[in-house]
């Protein structure tokens, strides 16, 4: 593992590599393994402020930058994440478990939030807007939010954090960045590269240790304007609570608990097709994977039976091996509530069709499960499973499908099959989510606006609106 030169033990805060004021430091394990791969410090609230003070200095002269200057920078970060995606892909598997080949795509896919936000942050127009005064002209400025502390999750340890530096940087700020504990090296990882892209001492700052401590910081300390956070719907009102004392704009991109709906009229093959990537990916880990199926009477039987066949042939192990589509779990805890979720469902009812247990490969794996006659009163259908446990609910009519998905606190993700033109318009409009996949099991794509409504969260990642989220609108009223 020491062969590879991404694998950094030390936080980095206003360019340079250091150790916590205490020197302690926290463990990384491999969930494939448990095999431990190494240590970062244990930081809190000082190392945090001292990071947020060289933030500050260092947004000043960046944000009087042209664009076109930033973007530079950035394009040369993502061409280095590009070169390096095979060493990245590895470290991102080794700490969290997925598939070599999601690890690649993932390193892909991050890596184009920096070139897509490189070339967004040359078109941050403000407007002139037709007066209502003929002795005043009244134009707009787009101008950077300010110092951002962003807190991200172990699910995507590279992307999450792309999309979010992506954009903060083009605009002109400079960035705090707390990863999750369980997945801190892909962090490093890009600070490495952005040292080696040429980004100036202090712009971006990783630090690793006591999450309450480090947000507790980030949250209360004046000089962060604004906070973007990814992770559960829980610590998500934690930090826009402890943000509220100092007005901090939020970017908050929270639990989901995605509904897939399969009308009699779909294609069922391509539903299936597009369960089992929208379910099993990430062996579930995913806020936008699937949480719940509501399937038509007429097609149920069908689709069960085919979404149970290709949960059996996926191939789960060590992400490493070749050929492996489906990894570990993160932790324990992970697995806990896997095993909750089930059991409450079994208790209530439903069936279990394939799978159902820990994985014979022991550590965190679990069997890719599929479970029928699943009803709405079931955990796993109010919460979250994040993990390979797919339950399936059988309806009838149109408007119960509709009833059935929108009866959340949450509105991240929603799919649904059809080949009827009228229908996919009327469910589209109707479902109460962020983001519609049709006929489609993935959407994610740094050109499309990713977010959630209700109790998902707060703002956009990706697209044109990710920049806007950075940037604040300055109205000038000139008097001539
Ligand atoms: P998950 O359940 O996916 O781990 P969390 O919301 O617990 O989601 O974690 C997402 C990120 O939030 C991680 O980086 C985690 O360390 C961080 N986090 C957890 N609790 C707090 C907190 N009280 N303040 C700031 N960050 C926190």
């Amino acid at each position: 593992m020491s062969q590879n030169r991404f694998l950094r033990q030390q936080g980095f805060i206003n360019g340079q590599w250091v150790d916590a004021d205490s020197g302690e430091t926290l463990s990384v394990t491999n969930p494939a393994t448990g095999e431990v791969l190494g240590t970062v410090p244990d930081m809190g609230a000082t190392e945090t402020r001292r990071a947020i003070e060289a933030a500050q200095k260092a947004m000043k002269p960046w944000a009087a930058r042209t664009a076109g200057d930033r973007a530079k920078i950035l394009r040369r970060w993502f061409e280095l994440m590009m070169e390096n995606q095979d060493e990245l892909a590895r470290l991102l598997t080794l700490e969290q478990g997925k598939s070599l080949t999601e690890a690649k795509g993932e390193i892909a896919y991050g890596a184009a939030y920096l070139e897509w936000f490189a070339e967004e942050g040359k078109r941050a127009y403000g407007e002139v807007i037709p007066t209502n005064d003929n002795g005043k002209r009244i134009v707009t400025l787009r101008q950077p939010v300010g110092v951002v502390g962003a807190i991200t999750p172990w699910n995507f340890p590279s992307s999450m954090i792309t999309r979010k530096i992506g954009p903060a940087l083009a605009a002109g700020c400079a960035v705090v960045l707390k990863p999750a504990a369980q997945t801190p090296y892909s962090a490093y990882a890009l600070a490495v590269l952005a040292e080696e892209a040429g980004l100036p001492a202090g712009l971006f700052n990783v630090l690793t240790g006591k999450a309450s401590a480090i947000g507790g910081e980030m949250t209360s300390n004046e000089i962060v304007r604004k906070i973007s956070f990814t992770g559960s719907t829980e610590v998500g009102r934690t930090l826009m609570a402890q943000s509220a004392s100092s007005i901090k704009k939020m970017s908050l991109e929270l639990g989901g608990n995605a509904p897939f709906i399969v009308f009699d009229d779909a294609d069922i093959d391509a539903a299936v097709a597009g369960a089992t990537i929208s379910k099993f990916r990430n062996s579930g880990q995913t806020c936008v994977c699937t949480n719940r199926f509501y399937v038509q009477a007429g097609v149920y039987d069908a689709f069960v039976e085919k979404l149970c066949a290709a949960a059996q042939a996926l191939k789960i192990g060590n992400g490493l091996e070749d050929g492996v589509q489906m990894g570990p779990l993160i932790d324990e805890k992970a697995v806990e509530k896997v095993e909750q979720h089930l059991s409450d469902a079994l208790s209530k009812g439903a069936r279990v069709l394939t799978g159902g247990n820990r994985h014979a490969l022991g550590q965190t794996f679990f069997e890719a499960t599929v479970v029928a006659d699943v009803t709405q009163e079931m955990q796993m259908c109010r919460e979250e499973t994040f993990g390979p446990l797919a339950g399936v609910v059988k309806f009838e009519t149109e408007e119960e499908a509709i009833a059935l998905a929108n009866d959340t606190i949450f509105g991240l993700a929603g799919y649904f099959y059809s080949r009827d033109i009228s229908r996919i318009w009327r469910v589209a409009e109707a479902m109460e989510t962020g983001m519609v996949g049709i006929n489609t099991g993935i959407l994610s794509t740094e050109v499309a606006p990713f977010g959630g409504i209700k109790q998902s969260g707060l703002g956009r990642e990706g697209s044109r609106h990710g920049l806007e989220d950075f940037m604040e609108i300055k109205y000038l009223c000139m008097g001539i």
